[in-house]
């Protein structure tokens, strides 16, 4: 059985007082029935470890550099982001993909440098509106599946996370069906590539206006296994509410 899984992506939001809206969720959730991930700006990362000693919330990182030290200005490394306190990190994250170029290989590179570094690497991966209007959606998701996942990946340090381009901050998401059709293709794929037993083993997020009031319906669906949240884990009560529908 895979543990479900609600991971908060803060993207660049959040100073230092977003950390009030922690110990609401700390007080609200003491003891989540599922895993719960927050993801904050890198500047936050050690202040959010420090809150949440003690608790079962965990802190991760929204991306990191594939090499381990050196002349990257305003990189961070995967050691780095472990030694701030991160247990995950998120990688190629379409706006990732789309901000900063960053290719298949890049992140492949880079999930090996987090795998490294002892840390689970949450894959993304997903298609633009283009695509999916153009019927190429499960190939694209196959070629990023390919592209970004490297062997040594396993169900205890891999999560894949399905985020439409066009469902993140839009208000849109995909029918019940659509979001069911690509989870089952990904897992079908990590079944041909490592075994079914490891991808099995391997937890499955939907990521993509993601909030309280659509998350019950879509955690029903087959193959999925939790969130990826942007804009509604920002606040307590939103993030609370997705994290009480798993
Ligand atoms: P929203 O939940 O704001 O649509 O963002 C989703 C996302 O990109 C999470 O990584």
């Amino acid at each position: 059985m895979r543990r479900k899984m609600a991971a908060g992506n803060w993207k660049m939001n959040g100073t230092a007082e977003a950390l009030g809206e922690v110990d609401k969720l700390l007080a609200a959730h003491p003891a989540p029935s599922c895993d719960v991930l927050i993801c904050p700006p890198a500047t936050l990362l050690h202040r959010l470890s420090d809150r949440l000693q003690g608790s079962a919330v965990r802190a991760g990182g929204q991306d990191c550099h594939a090499a381990e030290t050196g002349a990257h200005t305003g990189d961070v490394s995967a050691a780095m982001l472990r030694d701030a306190g991160a247990t995950h990190v998120i990688l190629g994250h379409s706006e990732r993909r789309s901000d900063h170029g960053e290719a298949d290989d890049t992140v492949r590179a880079k999930t090996e440098a987090a795998l490294g570094a002892d840390l689970v690497a949450i894959v993304c991966v997903g298609e633009t509106e283009a695509q999916r209007d153009a019927g190429e959606t499960l190939g694209v998701i196959s070629t990023q599946l390919k592209g970004s996942i490297p062997d040594g990946a396993s169900g205890e340090t891999l999560v894949v996370a399905y985020e439409p381009v066009w469902a993140i901050g839009t208000g849109r998401t995909p029918t019940l069906d659509q979001i069911a059709e690509v989870h089952d293709a990904i897992r079908a794929e990590l079944s041909e590539r490592f075994g079914a037993e490891a991808a099995d083993a391997v937890r499955l997020l939907y990521g993509g206006s993601v909030k309280p009031a659509n998350a019950e319906e879509i955690f029903g669906v087959s193959n999925v296994d939790g969130a990826l949240v942007g804009g509604a884990s920002l606040k307590a009560d939103d993030f609370g509410g997705i994290i009480a529908a798993l």
